[in-house]
């Protein structure tokens, strides 16, 4: 006999997606079950942020320690966590927009495919996204990346290195801007503002989102359920329908008992390889290649975008390196492309290279304070600063860029993980070298304008299989043989199955895509809370 939890909306996953769609389904339809499945862990210690900062910096161990499953693996995949908050309780927090361009490959450039949806759409719900995460920033230079709301929190300071690396990159003729962060500049969600100390993959102070803080909330006011350390392994179906009856999971501490959780509404937030990686496992006699696959969609067009990087030395004022270098810069000039030239797509961003910061003790284990610490911050100085640059550029993925089932990889259950090969379309590798020689003369376009020269140029491989910001698997659009789901997010096979946020874009633009999946999650929110029966009074 299996233990059975019954509710209105089952979300499978807990990390970010899931904290915002919980968050909000709350709000519009208040009384209603939410119950959320996680695999990982409740990391709800932010009493020991601190500590656990204070030991990656000494001993470089991972800031979040047990917030990975040993035996929930995918070749491919970039990040292992698995925990309450997901990925986002590491993220950096820098939430830039895409821009119109990514919704219009097709209409506009030929290539590709077009989102099911039109920017201004997509646009209304970027400004919830950065309301609820709570983001600073400044409205960027370039008009095409207008905003029908201002950012809900002023921009963080430019840091006295900053104010030189913008100094430099201007000159270049490219506008460059601090980058939009989810850190607070003012006390924000109940939390603190930012102290910029600097080690933001672990704050310390709350300053920064990260979705555990939601998931507290929305546990102390009732609003939701949530187990930690449960695997979903199976979905499964209505017999007389094809709607979703029931999702099967196994507990890591009561390995023995069977799962089963009942719901009106399943909504699947597991990130782009989990989510994809579910339903193919879920397969059954009526779809035999998996759920939400009846025209063999589902784990292709997996993506993520390219990167080209250069260190450049330039001319300036001296630096001192290691103030809040968790922030950067970036320059929009290069997220569009003219109509009549090759397509090159890609972001510019600048960030403080991490040579030359400063230890708060001499050798002998003294503490510095300063005059001393000046003086040894500036005995470890080059004679010219160095920036890192780096350019995140499109890549569009063919229908072979695909997650599949590896049966000789299994997990403690027997499930077979997933096996992530990345693959461009053919127009992306056409013009592969056009992209890497126009970044590469971007970087020495900047060194010379600031009198300085290129060190060394990072090549970014696009037939590497390491793509940033990924996403893909279950991709949206309006064409059931070309897509796994509407723009909602709502499978075309079954319609009480959503799958949110990464997991769904058709590419991942040129620029750090988290805040692109909260505002999809967030539209998709809206279309879950219509469909859930109104229960009699
Ligand atoms: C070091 C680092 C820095 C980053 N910095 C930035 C940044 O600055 N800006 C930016 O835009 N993005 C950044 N990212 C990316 C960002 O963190 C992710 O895009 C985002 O967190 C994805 O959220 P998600 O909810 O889609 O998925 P996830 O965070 O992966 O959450 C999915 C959750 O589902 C759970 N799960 C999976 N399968 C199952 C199952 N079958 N049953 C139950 N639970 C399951 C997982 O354990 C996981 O906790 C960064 C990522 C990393 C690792
Ligand atoms: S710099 Fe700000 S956001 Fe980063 S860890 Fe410190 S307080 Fe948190």
């Amino acid at each position: 006999m299996a233990t059975v939890y019954e509710s209105d909306v089952c979300i499978i996953g807990g990390g970010i997606s899931a904290a915002t769609m919980a968050e909000k389904l709350a709000e519009l339809r208040p009384g209603i079950k939410i119950t959320i499945v996680e695999a990982g862990r409740k990391i709800f210690d932010s009493a020991n942020r601190a500590k656990y900062a204070r030991r990656e910096q000494d001993y470089g161990d991972n800031s979040w320690p047990n917030d990975s499953i040993e035996d929930q693996v995918s070749n491919g995949q970039i990040s292992r966590t698995m925990a309450v908050g997901g990925q986002a309780l590491h993220w950096g927090g820098t939430c830039n927009r895409y821009s119109e361009e990514d919704l219009r490959l097709k209409s506009m450039y030929g290539l590709y495919v077009d989102w099911p949806m039109e920017w201004k759409e997509l646009e209304k719900y970027y400004c919830e996204a950065e309301h609820r995460l709570g983001v600073s920033g400044e409205a960027s230079s370039y008009p095409e990346d207008w905003r029908s709301q201002p950012y809900p929190m002023p921009p963080m300071p430019l840091t006295y290195d900053l104010i030189q690396y913008k100094k430099w990159g201007d000159k270049s003729g490219y506008i460059f801007q601090g980058v939009p962060q989810a850190k607070n500049t003012k006390p924000w969600g109940g939390r603190s503002m930012c102290l910029r100390c600097g080690t933001c993959e672990i704050c310390p102070t709350g300053a920064k989102y990260s979705p555990d803080y939601t998931f507290k909330d929305l546990l102390a006011s009732q609003k939701i359920t949530l187990h930690d350390r449960t695997l979903v392994r199976k979905l499964v179906l209505d017999k007389q329908s094809t709607r979703i009856m029931s999702a099967e999971a196994s507990s890591y501490e009561r390995p023995d008992e069977k799962i089963e959780y009942r719901a009106g509404t399943f909504i699947l937030a597991s990130g782009h390889i989990w989510s994809t990686h579910l339903l193919l496992l879920s397969s059954c006699s009526r779809f035999p290649h998996g759920l939400a696959n009846s025209t063999d969609q589902v784990g292709r067009y997996m993506n993520g975008h390219g990167i080209y990087a250069a260190m450049i030395e330039f001319e300036s004022n001296e630096v001192f390196p290691g103030m809040n270098d968790g922030y950067s810069l970036i320059s929009r000039k290069f997220m569009r492309s003219p109509v009549d030239k090759t397509y090159m797509r890609h972001d510019l961003r600048i960030f403080p290279s991490g040579v030359g910061i400063p230890k708060l003790q001499d050798k002998g284990g003294k503490l510095l304070l300063g005059d001393d610490l000046l003086s040894s911050w500036k005995q470890k100085q080059r004679s010219r600063p160095v920036a890192r640059c780096r350019a995140y550029y499109d890549i569009h993925p063919s229908a072979e860029s695909r997650l599949t089932l590896n049966t000789n990889k299994k997990n403690r259950w027997g499930d077979p993980l997933p096996d992530v090969f990345h693959d461009a379309d053919a127009a992306t590798k056409a013009r592969a070298a056009e992209t890497k020689e126009h970044i590469n003369g971007v970087f020495a376009h900047m060194a010379k304008a600031g009198d300085g020269k290129v060190l060394q140029y990072i090549d970014g491989d696009i037939d590497g299989n390491y793509l940033d910001h990924p996403g893909g698997g279950c991709r949206m659009g309006t064409d059931p043989s070309a897509s796994v789901c509407d723009s909602f997010g709502r499978t075309h096979d079954h319609a009480n199955l959503f799958v949110v946020g990464a997991p769904t874009i058709p590419a991942a633009s040129v620029t750090n895509g988290t805040l692109a999946f909260v505002a999809l999650t967030l539209r998709s929110a809206d279309e879950v809370a219509r469909g859930i029966p109104k229960k009699p009074v």
